[in-house]
Order: structure tokens, then sequence, then C-alpha cells
């Protein structure tokens, strides 16, 4: 990113004529979403901004000094006013008489609580002492990449006082808490002129008495550092190019292998969901000679390296001569390799009160020539860890262009890892849903069934990938589930299930967005109706092509997939009441469905020994939402039985043993029992949702 915009300045995006109504929380909150609103300024979730605002406390009616700091949690750019945590000055001044020195300061989180103003139910953060202790009343606390760049150098305090003069000060790399507050106050009190201060290693500290001066500042300090490094660091980036770039295509085509088998083999403890990340930034760096000695020395930002863990893996990969078969093949030992790795980490650093070692997995996997690979629980995760790693990668940028890049030191970073507070935010968390990390494609997703399906194993966590050939519909199902989700929850292929090549990207793409497959609904279908002695070949083989062939082909490419992950699998296929009963005038439909239901034993026992279950659901008349019945069908099918189609519905509820109607959502409900560890053990079955026909009864 920083080498897109190099040559760009921050603009200056303060509005007088906006902020001019403001009360000073509203001025907070505008500078905190504009700061927030630009990456280079800092990362997602990084920083905090803080403002002391003189108001009446509600119980003595006096007036007091009020700290607004950006509470724990969220992010500058999207916080809203509730995002903030208030709590009286007063107070978080007195805490320094009960403050019993730095082996103590995590304490002092607890005390935090007691200092609430107006009973504000937002949990104050960690940096909250950095806040009160800076004698101004307007600060911002960000992680901008060109000024980590510094802070990241051999010689960040040298750097510092070249670029800003006294303007800027510098303080050695502290863990953020109580103690470091204290330092932000003593460096105020010994430099009243200073304009902000640069933290080693992590990030930069400014101030004003207006809001918005504090945001001017921030700015300006920050250009100030792009264009210092725009002057200095000419040279090629990371030392120059080693290896070559492969083409966009190629380069997906890789990674669409890697993907689903590096899954495989981290994701014995929980699923987890990955992000490719090709833009220009990452490629710079992975075709670079610096590349593995950098990558060794880990990320720097303490915000950086919890989410992209402290160092990457590094893909044993050679884009001169690209092999991706030896490099699949080398995977299992460079996998167990990094973990051994980790676990020695832990065991060099750990102390008596840490937590039990984490996954010892990698979030980042490097691969040279083709981009940047990340897994975590869920996609935004996965996502986020790899715009921290961008941020990581233009921080080493810049200082290995200027100066010698030094990471954290090993025992700190593993202290702010198993930080205790940290861990005990974890254990705060709330349970995964049961579906979380799973990925899940659906066929006909678009429809009734297909769309509440994806809609249920979304409800429980899940990602899925919509696939379907109605784009119109396709699109709108896409939309209305991630607004009800989240966009890094679903994505939507354009997948018609007959051909062989549309199958085959379609699960590539799905690869490519999540990292792998563990769901597969097969729901496309159609229905036809028609005498037999009046059903014409390509009647019946568009029956076939789609229920029989399309629910082959889509296996086959879940099974390529299953089978090179390693991590079992699970297929549903939407069959019907009519592949187990005969029905009147539709024998082109029933016996295609009858070989879709046969398929699924098939593919049930072949799937077996390698944990892949396959599993039926037969709905029957199911009208409402579905595609199926909005046309002809329906005509022809209240032909056959003489009857108006308004009537149907009830025709088929009436004529069920439980005298109700099925539901999409009903359907959805079975499809998630056998998509779900609920149905562990059970494979080859048939699930009829039919409101009870004796015809179907299975045996
Ligand atoms: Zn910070």
């Amino acid at each position: 990113m920083l080498d897109k915009h190099q040559g760009a300045r921050l603009a200056n995006l303060w509005d007088d004529g906006k902020a001019a109504g403001m009360t000073e929380p509203e001025k907070l909150l505008y500078r905190s979403n504009l700061l927030g609103s630009d990456k280079r300024i800092t990362n997602y979730g990084g920083g905090n901004t803080s403002a002391k605002v003189m108001e009446k406390d509600p119980l003595t009616g006096e007036i007091v000094e009020v700290l607004w700091v950006k509470g724990s949690g969220g992010d500058v750019g999207t916080i809203k006013m509730d995002g903030f945590s208030t709590l009286y000055m007063d107070k978080l001044r007195a805490l320094k008489g009960i403050y019993r020195g730095v082996e103590f300061e995590d304490e002092m989180v607890g005390y935090l609580p007691h200092c609430t103003f107006n009973l504000n139910p937002r949990a104050a953060s960690i940096d909250t002492p950095l806040h009160a202790y800076v004698p101004k009343p307007h600060v911002d606390h960000m992680h901008p990449d060109a000024i980590i760049a510094i802070a990241a150098s051999k010689n960040s305090r040298e750097l510092t006082s070249k670029i800003f003069g006294d303007e800027i000060g510098w303080l050695p790399w502290k863990r953020p808490g109580y103690e470091l507050g204290l330092w932000l106050e003593k460096f105020c009190q010994e430099n009243p002129d200073a304009r902000g201060v640069v933290l080693e290693s992590h990030g930069l500290f400014t101030w004003g008495d207006t809001a918005k001066e504090a945001y001017e500042t921030t700015i300006e300090i920050i250009n100030r550092a792009i264009a210092w490094f725009e002057t200095e660091n000419t040279g090629p980036a990371f030392g120059g190019r080693s290896k070559p770039v492969l083409a966009a295509a190629d380069r997906a085509a890789i990674a669409k292998k890697l993907m689903p088998v590096i899954r495989g083999l981290i994701s014995a403890g929980e699923s987890k969901v990955g992000h490719f990340d090709d833009s220009q930034a990452v490629l710079d760096f992975v075709t670079s000679t610096s590349l593995e000695p950098l990558a060794a020395l880990g990320t720097s930002c303490p915000d950086h390296f919890l989410r992209t863990k402290i160092r990457p893996l590094v893909v044993d990969f050679d884009p001169a001569q690209p092999d991706v078969g030896n490099t699949l093949a080398g995977l299992p030992e460079a996998i167990a390799t990094y973990r051994a790795d980790y676990a020695a980490y832990d065991e060099r650093c750990k102390r008596a009160d840490s937590p039990a070692m984490r996954d010892p997995n990698a979030v980042v996997y490097l691969v040279p020539g083709v981009g940047m690979i990340t897994f975590a629980k869920d996609k935004a995760t996965a996502r986020i860890s790899a715009e921290f790693y961008v941020n990581a990668i233009n921080v080493m940028r810049g200082a290995s262009g200027v100066s010698t890049y030094v990471g954290l030191p090993e025992q700190e970073a593993f202290d702010i890892e198993y930080w205790l507070l940290e861990e005990a935010k974890l254990q705060r968390m709330p349970k995964p849903k049961s579906l979380a990390g799973r990925i899940a494609l659906v066929t006909g997703g678009a429809g009734g069934i297909g769309k509440a399906t994806a809609n249920r194993l979304m409800q429980e966590g899940a990602c899925v990938v919509l696939a379907d050939i109605d784009e119109t519909a396709l699109e709108a199902a896409q939309t209305e589930l991630s607004t009800r989700y989240g966009k890094d929850f679903v994505r939507s292929v354009n997948m018609n299930v007959t051909s062989e090549a549309a199958v085959e990207s379609g699960f590539g793409d799905a690869l490519l967005a999540f990292g792998g497959l563990d769901i597969l609904v097969s729901n496309a279908g159609l229905a036809t109706s028609a005498a037999v002695e009046d059903t014409t070949l390509a009647l019946w083989n568009k029956n076939m092509d789609i229920l029989a062939t399309g629910y082959f082909l889509v296996s086959r490419e879940a099974f390529r997939i299953f089978r090179n992950q390693k991590a079992g699998g699970n297929v549903v296929f939407v069959a019907s009441k009519n592949g187990l009963a005969a029905s009147p005038g539709a024998s082109a439909y029933c016996t295609a469905k009858a070989a879709e239901i046969h398929l699924a034993r098939c593919l049930a026992l072949e799937g077996a020994s390698a944990q892949i279950r396959v599993n039926v659901v037969n709905p029957d008349a199911v009208l409402r939402g579905s595609k199926i019945w909005t046309g002809e069908w329906k005509e022809q099918r209240a032909a056959a039985y003489k009857m108006d189609v308004d009537e149907l519905e009830a025709h088929y509820r009436e004529r069920s043993m439980l005298k109700l109607s099925v539901f999409p959502e009903d359907i959805a409900e079975a499809i998630y029992f056998l998509a779900s560890d609920m149905s562990a053990k059970s494979t080859g079955n048939i699930v009829n949702v039919d409101a009870g026909n004796a015809q179907s009864f299975t045996r």
C-alpha cells in the first residue's frame, strides 16, 4: 500500500463547516473516523484517540474533567459514540497513589472500571493511562506504516531526531500499560513544546489543544515521514528482485492448489478459513532477495504480530522453475517444522504463570512469485491478518531501505502474545458456532431451498459459496446474505452444473475465496412433466444432465478437493420424494432423481474411508420461493390434478399425512443437520421432509 501511495500525501480532510456545530465528544468521533479511514494512518483496530472534556457530574451536578477515550475493541475508522469509554480524570490521577511499580502494572487494569464516568458500560482499554497522563486535551495514538518504519529501524532514535528535530520526541520500546502512561507524562513535562513522540517498535503519539489541531498534527507528522522516505528510500525495494513474478492466472492456479492442502494440515484443532493476497506490495516482497532474512526477523508492531504470529512461513516454491507437486509434497514437513519452532519459542520464553501454548500453526504463508496466503478461524480474521502483514511489509520496506530493520525482541513478543490480560480477553470470547470455520458450496444457491440452506449454514458460522446460473438472482441472494451476515461470509459463482469446465472453475473460485471446502450441498434442479410417449429425447436428457450428470460433476470435484485436503468432507444431495416413489406423467424427472439418490449411496460407500459423508434430503412440494414451481411445472401439475394453480399448495398439504405445508426452511434444517457434526455418524441416509408420505417411506 505504501508502494502505491508513496508519492501521495495524506489529505487534510477536516471540514470546519461540518465540525462547527459539534460537541467535543462529537468532534472526537469525527476526528477518529477521519483518521481511521486511511490504512496508511493506522491499521484496522489499531491506535486510539481521546479528548478531555468538562462535563456535569450526574451525581453532584458539579463540572468535572472526563476522559473520553476509544474503549476496548473496535476500530477508530468505524467507531461510534458508544465505542468510547468515559472516565473521571481526578480518579485516574488518584490511581498514581496506589501504583506499586512496573512489575505490578497489570493490576492497574482492574482499577480502571472504578474510574468510570456516567455508568458507561464500554470497557476501558489497556491504552487508557497513555491518554490520561499526556497533559494535553486531545491525544492521538496511531500506527502509521511510515512512522513504524522509523520506529523499527536500528537507529530509530537518531532517525526521529533527524526528521523531526525537537518537535517529536522518542521513547524506547515499552509494552503498552500503566508504566508507559507515566513515561509519556514525564516526557511531556520535560518537553513542553513537543508535539508528539515516536514509540520505538510501536507507533506515534501526537496531541493538540483542539480536536482540529490534534488531527492536523497527526496528518502533518505522518506526511513528513512519508516525504522523508520518498527522498531517502530510493533504492530497489527489499534489496532488489531475485525471483520472477508469475502471471496473475498462474498465481491464482498455484494458490488454489496450495490452499486446501495447507488448510487440511493446520485444521486439526479448529477449522480455518483462508485468504489470498497478491497485491503489488506483497509481490515486491515475495520476489525479493531479502524475503527469507526479513521474514525470519518477524513483525515489529505488537498489533501486527498478535494477528500474524511472530513470523510467517515461507513456502518452498521456485517461481523460476515452478513445480507445485514438489512443493505440495514438502508441505507436511515444512508445517511440522514451523510447529516445532513455535513450540521451542514457547518453551524458551514461557513464564511460570504463562497460559498454555496456543495453536502453533503459522497464520501467514508467503509463496515466492505468487503471493501471500493467510489462514485464521474465520474469513474476516484471515483477511485482517493479511492486511496487517501488508502493514508489516511496508514497515520492513521502509526500515530496510534507510537503515537495518529490527523485529521486537523475542521475549517481549512472547510476553505480549501470552499476556494474561490478552488471555482473559480470549477466555471471554463466546463459544464458536457449530459451523464456524466451515466452508460450504450450495448449487442452486440463489433459489428457494438453496438460499434458505445458505442462510441456515451461515447462521451457524459457515462461509458459503452460492453457485447458480441465474446471475440476477445470484446477485440479489449474495447482497441479501452479506447484509445479514457480513460480506466476508459469502461469495457467489456462476456455475452451470452440467458443464465440466464451469464446475471446475466454480470450485476453483471457491478455493481461492475461502481456501478449502467442507460441505457440498448439491441442490440445483428442475422438474418437468410429460407422458412417456410425449417425452422428447431432449427433455429426457435435460433431466438426466442436471439431476444425474450435474450431481456427478459437482460431487467429483468436491471429492477431489476433499481428498487433497485430507480433512473429511460432507455432501448433501437434495433429491425428491419422486426419486423413491413413482409419479404419473414425470418419468424423466423421477428416473433422474432415482439416479441421483443411487449416486449418493455409491459415493457414501466410496467416501467413507476418507471420512467423507454423503446423505440425501428428500423434499416434497416445496412451493414457496422455488424457481421450479414458478414455471410451467406448476401449471402442468395443476393440469394433471385438474385444479387451479392457486389450489396446489392446499392440495399438497391435504395430501400429506401430517396435513402440513413444507417450506424451504424445513429442508434447510434437515440439510444443516446432515452437514453438521450432529450427524457425524450418519452416511448413506435419506431424510424425508415431506410432511409424511407413505409411498416414500425408506426401506
Ligand atoms: Zn499502539
